[in-house]
């Protein structure tokens, strides 16, 4: 089977780290069709699967965006689109992963006459879209896609609530390769001599910097909890949240957090990382539509907790693999790390269930025979073209 993917981002977010995943079974007859160069296409050059950055120019619209935004954008987008719609000929399907991709996809399917997959990886709801945008995504979605990929049950019902067809909407979980999170104690003690951990309980977030994804919740908890629970923050400002980054800063400054919190920027050894840990801390404070770092965690046989919006309630079973709080609730936080800190025998054994369950649930070659099963549903056999 040959499929044109299509990403709109050259930055490494989780929609595009999973994207090198499930691209990864078909890179002889593939392309990734990027809108941006960066970081992506390093990673898929490196994973041997083609890519091309099909365009350089800037796509104004954002998730934000009002009806005028979008609709102007769309001219802008012409060359794009044909050049989509060229390629597309050669291809099975075209399998849009992002929104500006699903707006690409869609007209290029529609001039190509090649079938659209869209590989929805948000919830579409009012605190991450504007209703314009929500509007624009379920149409293009309900009119030209033959199969939407959600990637949790509630990715899907957000969809289906927005108006989104139920009948071409199925859930995909993210897959994860099991081997690739195996730790051991070296590396634990390794990274905790290299952050300057004797002894504290180390709190890990690994997040892009960005206000929903609440990393000022566990400065806050942080501030309520003994002085040796300590926090690492793991990610970078991917989408121009400078303000944000500064307002961290500053909040470290007011709560006299100095010298307990560090801040490493984007890390590609996020495993290596994980496994210094006592807890990893997930903090959204806006419905998170699956959350990768969760169930890395889980992986890395890390204690996790969670907050409970959106996909996560799928990931976590309270006190069985996890812990979860009230998005926002920085008093709850505090108590769950202390809990965590002074019962290590019983965040242990979460830990460990976790890690079992993940491997159960989000096994990759058996999501990535999922996303086949769906595909070939949508294509009749004798049309493919490899
Ligand atoms: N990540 C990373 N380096 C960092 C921070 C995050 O490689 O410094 C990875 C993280 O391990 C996860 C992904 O980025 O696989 C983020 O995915 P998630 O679903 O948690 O959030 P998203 O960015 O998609 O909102």
């Amino acid at each position: 089977m040959k499929i044109l993917f299509l990403d709109q981002s050259g930055k490494l977010g989780g929609a595009e780290i999973s994207l090198t995943d499930v691209a990864k079974p078909y890179r002889d007859h593939c392309l990734v069709g990027l809108f941006a160069d960066g970081a992506f296409k390093d990673l898929l050059e490196q994973q041997q699967i083609p890519v091309q950055v099909l365009t350089t120019e800037q796509i104004n619209v954002r998730k934000e965006s009002g009806i005028i935004q979008s609709l102007s954008s769309v001219g802008s987008l012409a060359p794009l689109i044909a050049k989509v719609a060229k390629l597309a000929r050669d291809y099975d399907l075209i399998y849009a992963n992002t929104q500006k991709a699903l707006v690409v996809g869609a007209i290029a399917s529609f001039l190509s006459r090649c079938p659209l997959v869209y590989h929805l990886r948000d919830i579409l709801s009012p605190d991450h879209f504007s209703r314009t945008n929500r509007q624009i995504i379920v149409t293009l979605a309900n009119n030209f896609a033959s199969l939407v990929i959600a990637n949790s049950q509630a990715t899907r019902t957000a969809f289906v609530e927005a108006g989104g067809r139920h009948e071409i909407a199925e859930v995909v979980y993210n897959g994860f390769d099991p081997k690739l999170y195996q730790n051991n104690d070296f590396n634990r003690q390794q990274v905790r001599q290299e952050l300057g951990i004797n002894g504290q309980f180390l709190v890990g977030h690994f997040s892009r910097l960005s206000p929903w994804k609440g990393q000022h919740i566990l400065l806050e908890a942080l501030a309520l909890c003994p002085d040796e629970v300590t926090a690492v923050f793991v990610g970078d400002a991917l989408f121009g949240e400078q303000d944000y980054v500064q307002q961290l800063h500053q909040k470290v400054a007011e709560l006299k957090l100095e010298e307990r919190v560090r801040f490493l920027g984007f890390r590609g050894d996020i495993v290596r990382l994980m496994a210094a840990c006592d807890l990893i801390a997930h903090t959204s404070t806006a419905p998170e539509p699956f959350g990768r770092v969760i169930v890395e965690a889980m992986l890395c046989r890390c204690p996790v907790v969670a907050a409970a919006a959106g996909g996560v309630v799928e990931l976590v079973d309270i006190g069985k693999t996890g812990w979860l709080l009230s998005p926002g609730d920085s008093q709850q936080l505090a108590q769950i790390i202390t809990t965590c800190r002074n019962q290590p025998q019983q965040a242990a054994m979460i830990a460990d269930q976790a890690e079992i369950q993940a491997i159960q649930r989000f096994e990759l070659t058996a999501i990535n025979q999922q996303i086949s099963q769906l595909l070939h549903r949508i294509l009749e056999p004798s049309k493919i073209k490899r």
